[in-house]
């Protein structure tokens, strides 16, 4: 079947309707489809995890190329059409969940164990950031992931310090990945089509971390802080998490980093965030993430 037959046949099934706030657009393009399963190089040796399956477009891809495949699918209407027109596949393990609650482990550990899986996903826009996010901080065994997400949002997921994508998703994606866009995809290629064109990103875990990073949540909370106020200077903006009378404090530490304090966050790479989380550790070693209630 093609792509087109396949979204033709779930609509004809009757129990389907595309719903919006699910970020449903589906890939309608077999060349695209081809481009995002060989994006992950998959083969029988591995297994995958696939967020979003709709129609099964991918998945049946998926199926043909992979060992395990796991498809986790929010949407109660699109599963027995899964079911029906991929139960015969025995490598595939299908799961009516919210990917953000699901356990994921649980299943790596049967279908894979000690080995990283591979994860693939054309993914639902209003919630790609926490799934990439979740995905990433939840430790799992994961090798490479490969997602197709709004253009935009891979530009920023790619940007280096300094660059007017470089965001905090940058940081975050980058903290645990190295990131390639692999290649672009027109809005034409879904239906229904969106307002936006889309790209396809690979992340492959690092095997040498860029910096260590001994408190990650105080890491992030200065991350989220230093790119809140774009035009602000560094320590205006890292001042915020404490009372006004301690940014002497955060200027001094920003110097012991060989951090300019006007500099803006915007510039700051991985390593320099990774110091200054260490240098406030020490500086402030209670009650740490105290909000300036100016
Ligand atoms: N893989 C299909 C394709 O490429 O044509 C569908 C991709 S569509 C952009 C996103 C899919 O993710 C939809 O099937 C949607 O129902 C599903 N989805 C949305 N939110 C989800 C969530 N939180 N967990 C699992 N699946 C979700």
């Amino acid at each position: 079947m093609t792509p087109m037959e396949r979204i033709r046949k779930l609509m004809e099934s009757g129990s389907f309707r595309f719903t919006k706030s699910l970020g449903q657009n589906f890939l309608t393009d077999d060349n695209i489809l081809e481009k995002l399963v060989w994006a992950a190089g998959i083969s029988k040796e591995d297994a995958v995890i696939e967020i979003g399956p709709g129609a099964g477009t991918v998945t049946e891809k998926l199926l043909q190329a992979a060992g395990p495949v796991l498809a986790v699918e929010i949407d109660k209407a699109l599963i027995p059409f899964l079911k029906e027109t991929l139960g015969d596949y025995s490598n595939l393990t299908l799961w009516h969940e919210d990917v953000l609650k699901a356990p994921l482990l649980e299943w790596i550990q049967t279908h894979s164990p000690g080995k990283p899986v591979k994860v693939v996903g054309n993914l639902p826009y209003y919630v790609t950031t926490p799934i990439i996010m979740k995905l990433l901080e939840d430790g799992l065994p994961i090798h490479t992931m490969v997602f197709m997400v709004q253009k935009e949002v891979a530009l920023r997921m790619a940007a280096s310090p300094g660059t007017k994508d470089y965001s905090a998703l940058s940081v975050a994606v980058q903290v645990y990945c190295q990131v390639e866009k692999a290649f672009d995809v027109s809005a034409n290629v879904f239906i229904p089509k969106p307002k936006v064109d889309s790209a396809v990103v690979r992340l492959r875990r690092h095997e040498t971390p860029p910096a260590e990073i001994e408190d990650p949540k105080l890491f992030f909370t200065l991350v989220k802080a230093a790119f809140g106020q774009r035009r602000k200077t560094l320590s205006n903006a890292l001042s915020t998490l404490r009372p006004k009378e301690e940014k002497p404090q955060i200027i001094k530490l920003l110097r012991e980093a060989n951090i300019d304090p006007v500099r803006r966050g915007e510039t700051l790479n991985i390593q320099e965030f990774a110091n200054i989380t260490h240098l406030w550790k020490k500086t402030f070693p209670y009650n740490t993430m105290e909000p300036d209630k100016k």
